[in-house]
């Protein structure tokens, strides 16, 4: 096999590691994984860089949505690249099982993500990632932007312009209109986009703004972190330059007394300074469970904006967005049918629609039918009928302990409907992502009720034996 050719003091091989160190970073493992890993460096003459993709589809995703990204990490490293050129190399796995050369893509058909990096390498790709960010995210707590997560790209429908304006507003006054903003929703509807966005925006408008975003986990890391080598002073000082500071999912810091202590003060003191904060978490400020009441409460005193479930037409019009950057035009019976059967969030519509998508690139000639979908997703949508619904839960448990649903739902407090219902709350929190007020307003009660249910059920299973097993029972039959 050839020799990898070597420009700009380095193997091109190398420093495509090196790019791809950066850009998963960026874009995640999934993404990588699907879209980039699979990639192969070629031939490099006159500037041009020749990258060998395996199929067509793939290199159209490839083009629109990571060659610009590519080509720019890979300049900085070598300005020696001007161009960069996708060549679609069909089979290009068998003929590396078997060692053939190829004349556009020599001894590079090695996988080179796949291949263990030396140690040095993976290094240098690692700062190379930390300083590509200088200035736009602090490197040692901010975690790389996903390019994707532009407002652009974001569809804005009738549950989410509420928070989509608010976004906006955020990314675009100079002035601090709310503070902070406050973002919830269930998983997969676009809160962390939505953050994403803000934060390009702002670095578009202003690069030398310091915008750190990271999720409540890795804050709560850095900060234990601190603890341990005793350093919390420099943890604290990282926050100082800050302007801008966004926190993802803060339920996160539920129970965890120590962090929230830090981030309360870390909070009011950025406030304070007058700079912006920007926070997400999956439950309303005053609903968070295993938060103190002082940072609920200062939580809660910006901006609140919530993003509800998706709504039909919302589905097709992102599923019709999604395709047509994927440079596809999608059936209308094909996005009807989806719109219609995966109503949990966007990133489960998403990953159907990629999965239609490469199906029909791969086997179907490119044509997408609503047969070939139907088809493809059969096992997704059987996994999705199965999960267990709230409607379900008091379903079963009324059979269980021979009331009616309605019994269940009502006011009656006597013991015999009291317990079943406090036990499908219990159940429903349990089994399902749904968050207590949801669960309230099935029953027709608020969230404190179904929080008490919760505790009253915990507290019996420990002390009740048949009781454990009734919920035991019930548990088994809604899970199987
Ligand atoms: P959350 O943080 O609320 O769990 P994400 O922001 O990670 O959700 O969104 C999940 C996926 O759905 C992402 O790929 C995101 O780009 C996409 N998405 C969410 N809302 C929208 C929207 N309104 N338009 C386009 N894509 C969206
Ligand atoms: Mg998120």
């Amino acid at each position: 096999m050839a020799e990898d050719l070597i420009v700009n003091g380095s193997s091109v091989s190398e420093q495509w590691g090196q790019v791809c160190e950066q850009l998963r970073g960026e874009i995640g493992d999934t993404a990588f994984e699907s879209w980039l890993k699979p990639l192969t460096v070629g031939t490099f003459s006159d500037g041009t860089m020749n990258i060998c993709v395996p199929t067509r589809f793939m290199r159209n995703w490839v083009i629109t949505n990571y060659s610009d990204r590519i080509h720019k990490i890979w300049e900085k490293k070598n300005p020696n690249i001007k161009n960069i050129n996708f060549i679609v190399q069909a089979g290009q796995d068998i003929m590396q099982a078997h060692g053939i050369y190829s004349p556009t893509c020599p001894s590079l058909i090695k996988k080179i993500s796949s291949s263990p990096m030396p140690q040095n390498i993976y290094q240098s790709g690692a700062v190379a990632a930390a300083n590509a960010n200088d200035g736009i995210l602090n490197d040692s707590l901010s975690v790389p932007l996903n390019p994707q997560y532009t407002f652009e790209n974001f569809v804005v429908g009738k549950t989410n312009e509420f928070a989509y304006a608010a976004a906006r507003k955020v990314a675009e006054s100079r002035n601090i209109s709310f503070n902070p903003l406050f973002l919830y929703s269930g998983v997969g509807l676009g809160k962390t986009h939505l953050m994403h966005a803000i934060a390009w925006h702002i670095k578009q408008q202003d690069p030398s703004r310091n915008i750190v975003y990271l999720s409540a986990e890795r804050f709560m890391c850095k900060f234990v972190r601190a603890l341990r080598y005793k350093d919390t002073a420099a943890f604290k000082e990282q926050f100082r330059s800050v302007d801008v500071l966004m926190v993802d999912d803060v339920q996160f810091m539920g129970g965890k007394d120590f962090t929230q202590k830090e981030f309360f003060y870390t909070f009011n003191s950025l406030i304070e300074e007058g700079r912006q904060i920007i926070i997400s978490a999956d439950k309303s400020p005053s609903d968070l469970e295993g938060i103190e009441a002082r940072l609920k409460s200062r939580l809660g005193c910006g901006l609140v904006a919530d993003i509800h479930p998706t709504d039909f037409d919302l589905r097709i019009g992102i599923l019709n967005s999604k395709a047509k950057q994927m440079g596809l035009d999608l059936p209308p019976k094909v996005a009807e049918f989806l719109a219609t059967k995966i109503t949990s969030n966007i990133r489960e519509l998403e990953g159907a629609l990629r999965r239609v998508i490469a199906h029909s690139q791969l086997l179907n000639d490119n044509e997408i039918t609503l047969d070939m979908t139907q088809d493809i997703l059969k096992d997704m949508l059987r996994s999705f009928d199965k999960r267990t619904t709230i409607d379900e839960i008091q379903k079963k448990v009324a059979e269980h302990f021979n009331i009616s649903v309605r019994e269940m739902q009502s006011s009656r407090r006597a013991r015999t409907v009291a317990r079943p219902r406090q036990i499908a709350m219990y159940l429903a929190k349990q089994l399902t992502s749904r968050s207590l007020p949801e669960i309230g307003r099935k029953f027709d009660r608020d969230h404190t009720t179904v929080m008490h249910a919760v505790r009253k059920v915990e507290e019996l299973i420990m002390e009740d034996v048949s009781l454990a097993e009734n919920v035991a029972t019930l548990r088994r039959a809604l899970e199987a």
